[in-house]
């Protein structure tokens, strides 16, 4: 079993499922007492937010390549990213390392296709909803991305910092996901992707029953058998592509 070097706490709220689930599907793999093996860097996402805001990607992805390096050094042998917005500075790490680095776009943009999807709404930060460094990864696969008019990209980004990286789980806030969602569904999206990793904390595939999908879909492997519209939750598709790099038995590409 290869050993995952896993760049998280941005917040931890989301990381902790990241291990969480890792760890579940390793035992679930393997039986007995087997779990992931891990290497963890866990920040302040205060410090996180503080780089995003002042947009400072330069700083963040220097921060970000110096603590991938430290993870190789420490035995990581794959490395994962848990939050969707700091793909934004992807490159920078992967040229920092030589260790395979598993996209979150590619491992989502695979589920979304194998869905037989083709046009997908994207929920997630206003960098990750506005900025073309995810939706144009996912178009690369030939997938339709669209995002939330305003002033639902800013209800949007505003529940993740102001609620969901604190902790702060609230029905209100669910109930106008959903509704942003059934506007996506509207304008012709096909799924949804849960493209912030707090995301799926807060709003699951049962809760999207009663959202008709427009392409007759049945929800995916893995999301609690939702009969609505299709729900791609990136935490837990890139934590189960993870174990699946881990476990396989020829090494991911790099
Ligand atoms: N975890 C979130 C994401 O997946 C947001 C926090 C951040 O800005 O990194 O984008």
């Amino acid at each position: 079993m290869r050993t995952i070097g896993l760049l998280g706490g941005m917040s931890w709220e989301s990381s902790i499922e990241y291990e969480r689930l890792i760890n579940t599907e390793v035992r679930r793999r393997l039986g007995g007492t087997h779990s992931a093996s891990l290497v963890i860097r866990s920040y302040d996402f205060a410090t996180i937010e503080a780089l995003q805001q002042a947009g400072d990607w330069d700083a963040a992805g220097a921060l970000l390549a110096t603590d991938a390096r430290r993870l190789v050094d420490a035995g990581a042998e794959i490395l994962v990213l848990c939050t969707n917005t700091m793909h934004r500075v992807a490159a920078t790490i992967t040229a920092a390392v030589d260790v395979p680095f598993l996209h979150l776009a590619d491992v989502t943009a695979r589920a979304v296709l194998e869905a037989g999807i083709e046009r997908v709404g994207l929920l997630g930060t206003r960098y990750t909803m506005e900025q073309p460094f995810l939706r144009e990864r996912l178009a690369e696969h030939g997938l339709t991305v669209i995002v939330p008019d305003e002033p639902d990209r800013t209800l949007v980004h505003d529940i993740i910092f102001e609620e969901l990286v604190q902790g702060r789980l609230l029905d209100a806030s669910r109930r106008a996901y959903l509704e942003v969602i059934e506007r996506l569904v509207d304008r012709g999206a096909g799924g949804i992707i849960a493209g912030c990793t707090e995301i799926e904390l807060l709003v699951g595939a049962d809760d999207l029953a009663d959202i008709a999908g427009t392409a007759g879909s049945t929800g995916i492997a893995g999301t609690a058998g939702s009969t609505g519209i299709a729900w791609f939750p990136t935490t837990r598709l890139h934590a189960l592509a993870a174990v699946d790099a881990a476990l396989a038995p020829d090494p991911p590409p790099a």
